[in-house]
């Protein structure tokens, strides 16, 4: 009987006990602390919320939360830049540059986003070199250019080979994959802030080439300019746009997730 008295006071003690380093510590209690000192369980750092949301991840397809902008089916995601429905070329589930059809632009807008996009440069190219040998880009809000071209020993500048932020950023490393092989990039972009036509906080990329780091959490200076120093210009949410650039570069399996 005193045995039973014993086990029972014990019990209530650790239960109050309990109760109240949850209530003080706003934690729950898990199966690991059984091991923990009060004092290291006064102390405990862990959060239960809110929930991170399940996102689906299988290997071989868009994230479950992803926007998908092109499947290889159609271009009813996309425009043309210049007015009127995307001309470029869709066969066999590629899409590729129709030289002199301009650049083509999501119908949607974004601001902040996780960008996933697939590219290939033709493996014929004759003489040409540098900028000429298979140009595009992928232009972030419109205004924005990654780089894409044949940069696969083909020297030219180096703020305008594939994966820099054009004219502005050079690439950390050339991760390059021959013409005629497929290369990913994946971009993370925080659009600039402006406040009553002002920029209160610039553009920040972030670009894996084939899963390489190649732009860390580097600051956009301004639009991309060809010639002369890139501005700001205030704006707000825009398309995602692809590049004409008179080559045949191709695209596939582009998603986006809106951050
Ligand atoms: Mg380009």
């Amino acid at each position: 009987m005193r045995n039973h008295s014993a086990r029972f006071f014990s019990s209530m003690a650790t239960f109050l006990a309990a109760s109240l380093i949850v209530t003080v510590s706003g934690c729950r209690a898990d199966s690991a602390d059984e091991a923990l000192e009060p004092w290291q369980l006064a102390q405990k750092s862990e959060v239960w919320e809110p929930l991170p949301a399940i996102v689906k991840a299988p290997p071989d397809a868009p994230p479950s939360d992803a926007r998908v902008l092109f499947d290889g089916k159609d271009l009813s995601q996309w425009e043309s830049a210049g007015g009127g429905g995307a001309e470029w070329t869709l066969e066999g589930g590629v899409l590729t540059v129709a030289p002199g059809k301009g650049n083509i632009r999501t119908k949607r807008t974004f601001c902040d986003v996780q960008l996933h996009l697939e590219w290939r440069t033709p493996t014929e190219f004759g003489d040409l070199k540098g900028q000429r040998r298979n140009n595009s880009g992928v232009f972030l809000q419109e205004r924005y250019e990654v780089q894409i071209l044949d940069s696969y020993e083909n020297p030219t500048y180096v703020n305008g080979q594939a994966a820099s932020v054009y004219k502005q950023h050079i690439p950390l490393v050339n991760a390059m994959r021959p013409p005629g092989e497929w290369q990913t990039y994946d971009i993370i972009f925080k659009a600039p802030r402006f406040e009553g036509g002002e920029l209160t906080e610039p553009a920040i990329v972030t670009v894996l080439h084939n899963g390489v780091l190649v732009q860390n959490h580097v600051e956009i200076l301004g639009k991309t300019e060809w010639i002369g120093e890139p501005e700001y210009e205030a704006h707000g949410c825009a398309p995602i746009a692809l590049q004409d650039h008179n080559d045949y570069v191709s695209f596939r399996n582009i998603w986006v997730r809106e951050l």
